[in-house]
């Protein structure tokens, strides 16, 4: 049965800061990075000598750096969380996790995290909207572009500010909301969708529809070569070699709302278009390493999936995986034997057995709809039996 569900989801929004709250900002990032640092330190310092886990809190380092104390103290707190969650982490995993490490100023993101306090009497919050800026504790009213609107239900939880490399700021906002219960509907081979990863054409499902990645997608591309290739061509240190090094970071990240915009919006279209999903569990790392992807969509299918899976869950609608080696590509849908002598490069093949001539990925995306619909309901009926 289902049950009463919570969720998280994030508006993203760009800010607008005055020369003082920009400045302020900038403070915030490197008192967190300072603060992390010192924890980190000392927490090294700590367990070789006593061989106990211990980070101080950050009110222990207000003494020694003044400075700390003009910095939003929720963010500072936030900073001790996320170092005790990454050495939780490595503990349960060293060989999965790494050891926490120090953050420096040229590689490390800039951001910092607060949290949205509920005042006791009931009354206003530390975080809040406007009809054109966001409240931030210590920064006050920064302007920014509400493209989308919490809902009413919605409470938020924290707010992200990062700034990027070509120096615009942002504000993720963190809001919770529950579900209730929905009915769900038994997904049948109609309303069930079979995804199969395409390199050329990012996906083909099982009623052969290919999802080309958009043209605007690639011509950034281009245009990214060349500007790469001009700045080849210039003096490292020069004016123009720095103009040119910003225009291609806003470019980079130009690339990357692209492309996050063609993943959202293919995603959705498919989460509300189908009762069910069903892909395959491949292991992407490896697979971009085999192929060595030169592809404009290159690592994006695995967030496309991750999309898909979180947008499908929202909707009370399955996102079934299929089993690594089902063997989706070999064997023939029309008549389920497995082609063992399958060439490894052609397109169309014609079944030595029942004499079907199939599309390679269509007829891969047609086996997942229906390999997944069987896993489905077989873990459908463990769990009335459980
Ligand atoms: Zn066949």
């Amino acid at each position: 049965m289902a049950q009463t569900k919570t969720w998280n989801t994030t508006i993203k929004v760009r800010l607008d800061p005055t020369p003082a709250q920009a400045a302020f900002f900038d403070e915030n990032f490197n008192c967190c990075r300072y603060l992390w640092n010192q924890m980190l330190s000392d927490q090294i310092r700590f367990y070789t000598e006593t061989d106990a886990h211990f980070i101080p809190t950050p009110a222990k380092y207000k003494k020694d750096a003044p400075f700390l104390k003009e910095a939003d103290s929720n963010a500072l707190v936030s900073v001790h969380q996320n170092l005790h969650k990454a050495f939780q982490r490595f503990f349960s995993n060293p060989s999965r996790y790494r050891h926490p490490t120090f953050k420096s100023k040229k590689r490390c993101k800039n951001s910092y995290t607060t949290y949205c306090q509920y005042y006791r009497s009931g009354k206003g919050t530390s975080i809040y909207l406007t009809k054109d800026g966001i409240r931030l504790p210590k920064a006050g009213l920064v302007k920014a572009r509400l493209h989308r609107r919490p809902l009413h239900w919605w409470t938020l939880k924290t707010a992200t500010i990062s700034k990027t490399s070509s120096g615009k700021y942002y504000c993720s906002l963190v809001f919770a909301y529950t579900t209730k219960p929905s009915r769900q509907i038994p997904p049948t081979p109609e309303t069930t969708l079979g995804l199969n990863y395409s390199l050329s054409h990012f996906y083909i499902d099982s009623n052969g529809h290919a999802a080309d990645p958009p043209h605007w997608l690639a011509r950034s591309q281009d245009k990214l070569r060349y500007m790469q290739q001009q700045l080849a061509r210039m003096q490292p240190g020069s004016r123009n070699y720095e103009q040119q090094l910003y225009k291609i970071q806003r470019l980079h990240e130009h690339i990357s709302n692209q492309r996050k915009d063609f993943l959202h919006k293919e995603s959705r279209r498919i989460a509300n278009a189908w009762d069910a999903v069903c892909v395959k569990d491949t292991n992407l790392v490896k697979m971009s390493q085999a192929i060595k992807l030169g592809h404009v969509m290159d690592a994006g299918y695995g967030r496309f999936r991750s999309y898909l899976q979180y947008k499908l869950e929202r909707l009370g609608k399955p996102y079934i995986v299929v089993e690594k080696y089902f063997p989706s590509t070999k064997t023939c849908h029309h008549c389920g034997s497995v082609n063992e002598a399958l060439p490894a490069g052609a397109k169309r093949w014609t079944c030595p057995i029942c004499g079907t001539t199939l599309d390679r990925a269509k007829n891969a995306a047609q086996n997942l709809r229906d390999q997944g619909l069987v896993q489905y309901s077989a873990s459908q009926r463990q769990r009335a039996s459980a």
